[in-house]
């Protein structure tokens, strides 16, 4: 089998051509450093990525907090951990770094947040 890849791990998105079988890379060419097959390696047999999202918040003096996977995850699961997020609400404060959600799917996906939401009162005023 062949396909094409651009390698995301450094910013020269080399253009990397593989032929393969199952698991067996046969040959590969536009890698230009090993990282490149390492990445085409996990591409073909388990790909992984970082999910970004948002996720809903009260009573934060901002409707949204940014969040990420904690580590990259199977590709597989980036849509149903889209969903779930979808779904979430947290309430403020929220800390940069925090876990919001743990164990998605029991595949143990940890979701963090990636920016600071802080607490407002109801007349508006921040209290942290
Ligand atoms: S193959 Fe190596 S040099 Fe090319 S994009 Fe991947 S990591 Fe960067």
């Amino acid at each position: 089998m062949h396909r094409e890849f651009i390698c995301i791990v450094c910013p020269n998105s080399c253009h990397i051509s593989v032929e393969y079988e199952g698991t067996n890379i046969k040959d590969i060419k536009g890698d230009q450093c090993p990282k490149g097959r390492d990445y085409v390696k996990n591409e073909i047999t388990n790909p992984l990525r970082v999910f970004t999202g948002s996720v809903l918040v009260e009573n934060g003096d901002f409707p949204l907090v940014s969040v990420k996977t904690s580590s990259p995850i199977p590709k597989q699961y980036l849509k149903k951990v889209g969903e779930i997020t979808r779904q979430m609400k947290v309430e403020a404060p929220v800390e940069l770094g925090q876990i919001v959600a743990r164990n998605l799917l029991n595949k143990k996906i940890d979701l963090i947040a990636t920016r600071k939401i802080k607490k407002i009162n109801k007349k508006n005023s921040l209290l942290s």
